[in-house]
């Protein structure tokens, strides 16, 4: 058989089970897995001895290009992208910014633009701020355009992103009734204004009562209530970056309740507490929802092992130094937001498969199976199947760095990792049957990437 590459002696990691194989790749797709493959690879033979071969990466929550907090975002899509796939992230699923009066479909072309520049596959979550001048024909169109799932957020009031409850309610029937998908940001906006104004006109104003404006328990408030909207309407829901014990209850409690529940978290969760924002550059760790408990990480590792939550992304939002810094005094302005697409596939190996809080397998399933299957992708992307997308990491378990910002590659001064030594990098990264990553070398190009039409969710495999 002739092949453009093949990927040799590789531990091949799959949701079921691990075992070595071969892959041979042909025409972008994966055309033969087997053990000591013959045949010719015009392109090249790639060593995998040693190493983890899995599908790549999905990193179903970033924010590129994002204007937020009058600054915009320091990763765009190229940029971003390419740090992506040196760490294994072959497919993101940013989001639309629509403008006041923008339907859906206009604001994911005008998104697509930005985003020509991706280096990597790319998809966006359809963002909605509030449902009342739109209608059902509107998500359709959206759909038809391969956007099925739709972002809301219950907070960000001062900023007239709030979705309000009742609006919240027509559009999870409606996209129930569509069969899309919804995504909520929970955090009860009420609790938080009263918060944010009793700090404020006590003067405090620093990092450190961030947490206290945004508590625990405006979160589970929150969730609580949409997961009911969501049985109510019976709709499709997935809960964004959860960061509480309590919120991860009441995920296991609504799935036992008949609706489509899904949940994610995010490594900052797992790995930082609120004491962070006790540090001399605690404002640097700005985001919502804020870094919360010890008690609250050990729940969270929990729920990912045990299958209450479905996927890790990272809410990659990253801002420069000199970006936080102008509101370093005053929470209440700063832009909330941390990197964090480049460190996800080895943060969640270092700190999960190496410290046995997951195994590998578990690993590639909420990093990459469960996001393909949950946002319509599946199985092209996130399974290493014969016949379906050439997007392969080749992970070494032996390559370590530490982690900072000099050593890594997003548009950003500033990490909130930074000193923790992370173990298991990619060595190679196949986008699309090519080599995007190999070793310290970036060899994809500016728009190398493509936009992934995405199916109905139920329609992957
Ligand atoms: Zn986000």
């Amino acid at each position: 058989m002739k092949f453009d590459y093949i990927i040799k002696n590789g531990n091949l990691v799959s949701r079921e089970n691990s075992f070595e194989a071969d892959i041979g790749i042909t025409d972008g797709k994966i055309s033969a897995i087997g053990k000591e493959l013959g045949g010719d690879a015009e392109e090249g033979v790639y060593d995998a001895g040693g190493c983890y071969v899995t599908p790549g990466f999905i990193d179903s929550h970033t924010h590129m290009s994002l204007p937020v907090s009058n600054t915009v975002s320091s990763d765009d899509f190229f940029t971003g992208g390419r740090a992506g796939a040196w760490g294994g992230v072959t497919t993101i699923i940013d989001f639309t910014t629509p403008e006041p009066g923008q339907t859906p479909a206009e604001a994911i072309r005008e998104r697509k633009k930005e985003a020509g520049t991706c280096p990597i596959d790319f998809s966006f979550h359809g963002t909605l701020y509030g449902y009342n001048s739109l209608g059902p024909e509107d998500l359709q169109e959206a759909i038809d355009m391969g956007v099925t799932s739709f972002k809301f957020f219950t907070a960000y009031g001062e900023s007239n992103r709030r979705t309000p409850d009742g609006e919240l309610l027509e559009a999870l029937t409606e996209i129930g009734k569509l069969d899309g998908l919804a995504m909520v940001h929970c955090e009860n906006d009420e609790i938080i204004a009263k918060n944010r104004e009793e700090l404020k006109s006590a003067g405090k104003r620093s990092i450190e009562y961030h947490p206290e404006s945004r508590p625990d328990y405006s979160e589970s408030v929150a969730v609580g209530e949409v997961i009911h909207l969501a049985n109510a309407s019976e709709s499709n829901l997935h809960l964004a970056h959860l960061t509480t014990k309590e919120s991860v209850e009441l995920l296991n409690r609504g799935k036992g309740s008949g609706i489509d529940l899904s949940g994610e978290t995010c490594p900052q969760y797992l790995l930082l507490t609120e004491a962070r924002y006790e540090d001399e550059d605690g404002h640097r760790y700005a985001s919502t929802p804020p870094l919360r408990l010890d008690e609250d990480r050990e729940a969270l590792w929990h729920a990912l092992d045990s299958g209450v939550l479905d996927s890790v992304a990272t809410d990659h939002c990253p801002f420069r130094n000199d970006q936080k810094d102008e509101f370093g005094d005053d929470f209440l302005k700063i832009p909330q937001g941390l990197p964090g697409v480049e460190t996800l596939g080895s943060l969640m190996f270092s700190e999960g498969v190496r410290k046995d809080r997951l195994s590998i397998e578990r690993m590639v399933e909420l990093i990459s199976e469960n996001p393909a299957r949950r946002f319509g992708l599946y199985p092209e992307k996130g399974s290493l199947k014969v016949g379906t997308d050439a997007d392969i990491v080749v992970l070494d378990p032996d390559i370590q760095k530490t982690i900072e910002p000099g050593n890594l590659h997003m548009n950003t001064d500033f990490n909130p990792f930074t000193g923790k030594t992370s173990h298991g990098w990619p060595l190679f990264v196949f986008l699309s049957g090519r080599p995007v990553l190999e070793g310290e070398k970036f060899v994809g190009r500016e728009g190398g990437g493509s936009w992934i039409n995405r199916r109905k969710r139920h329609q992957s495999g």
